[in-house]
């Protein structure tokens, strides 16, 4: 037996002012919806991920990741889902709105274990404000330590979510509700603070980033008879910049930057010089673990800022396609990118055309 994780994508964002859907708001470099789909797969609990949704989506490469449409209201949305798992042998299901982006691992793994005694156990957060609410004729006050604002992602029996949403005739928003209308138990657990549902545009100001900066630099000597590399491109010029590797600039610098901003030490710790593996290696392939890094630690790239220090050839000539290089190997877009050329008054090695030096700036955040 199995659990699957339900991720829905289909809700119309009413009380969110934008002309996109919130779900697919690009969020730290991705579309919203992709952060939980991230740490569900991450979190290696679950057989199957189904992503509902009306709107069309890139096909995920991912055995376990199916997509199906949704329908007009949440709950038409989670029962196609279920419809579709019918037969699909699954024990437990966890049903998650795609607009909240923080979804912790750690909180999955508290749900999972509950379902162990459970058939149905979903998340919650206390009030921090004091509670009134309306009748007809008065505004009255709650006890707030008796209110449970109430998260996603709920988790549930299979068989029993799916019979009682076959038999249920009301609208419902979530699934919660669904059994505190049928009188059925609910385990409540503590949920966490930072899984915010994005409902607003504001909303996206109070998730609050840790950025980080890193700085690079480097220099290599240019040689006669070599291709020069510059940003992971090959860059026509008479001559080509000596090093272990490729001795493209730009991306050494690059990778001392993001690795400066993750606190990761170094280029030469990564890839020592005195290794035999990485003579002549491209320089583009020394980007792979680093972006592994950047990933695993769930850091995304704000943007970077680069400096070539070289009398020629000319910045302004190659600027386009050094930035369309960085922005296809680093997977952001183009505008995050930004490159400047500097000269040096042909002052020393790098003003006599002997050298190519770099410095770049980059800010993560996670
Ligand atoms: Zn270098």
């Amino acid at each position: 037996m199995s659990d699957c994780f339900i991720l829905l994508s289909a809700g119309k964002s009413k009380r969110f002012k934008s002309k996109f859907n919130k779900q697919f708001i690009t969020f730290k470099n991705k579309p919203l919806f992709e952060h939980s789909l991230k740490t569900a797969l991450d979190s290696k609990l679950f057989k199957k991920i189904i992503i509902v949704t009306n709107k069309k989506i890139k096909k995920f490469n991912h055995k376990k990741i199916e997509i199906i449409k949704g329908g007009t209201e949440r709950y038409n949305s989670a029962k196609n889902a279920l419809d579709y798992l019918k037969n699909k042998k699954i024990k437990n299901v966890f049903i998650h709105d795609a607009a909240r982006p923080n979804l912790s691992i750690k909180l999955l793994k508290k749900l999972k274990n509950e379902l162990k005694n459970n058939n149905a156990v979903v998340p919650y957060i206390k009030s921090e404000n004091s509670v009134k609410y309306k009748t007809k004729f008065k505004i009255n006050n709650l006890n707030r330590d008796k209110v449970l604002l109430t998260q996603t992602p709920q988790c549930f029996d299979f068989k029993e979510l799916f019979n009682l949403y076959r038999t249920n005739r009301e609208k419902i928003t979530d699934e919660a509700s669904l059994y505190l209308i049928n009188n059925k138990k609910i385990k409540f657990i503590l949920g966490d603070k930072k899984n915010i549902k994005i409902t607003t545009i504001d909303d996206f100001n109070y998730l609050k980033l840790e950025n980080y900066y890193g700085i690079g630099f480097d220099v290599h000597r240019l040689i006669k008879n070599k291709k020069l590399f510059l940003g992971g491109v090959e860059i026509p010029y008479h001559s080509g910049l000596k090093g272990h590797s490729d001795g493209d600039v730009i991306l050494h610098a690059i990778i001392d930057g993001l690795l400066g901003a993750m606190r990761k030490s170094d280029i030469g710790t990564l890839f020592p010089s005195n290794s035999n593996k990485f003579k002549n290696i491209r320089s583009k392939n020394m980007l792979t673990p680093v972006l592994k890094l950047l990933n695993d630690n769930n850091f995304s790239i704000n943007n970077i800022d680069i400096n070539l220090i070289c009398e020629n050839p000319k910045v302004y000539k190659i600027r386009n396609k050094i930035i369309k290089s960085l922005s296809t190997l680093l997977s952001i877009n183009k505008n995050l990118i930004n490159l400047k050329g500097k000269t040096v008054e042909k002052l020393g090695i790098i003003g006599k055309e002997q050298a190519i030096a770099c410095e770049v700036i980059c800010s993560l955040s996670k």
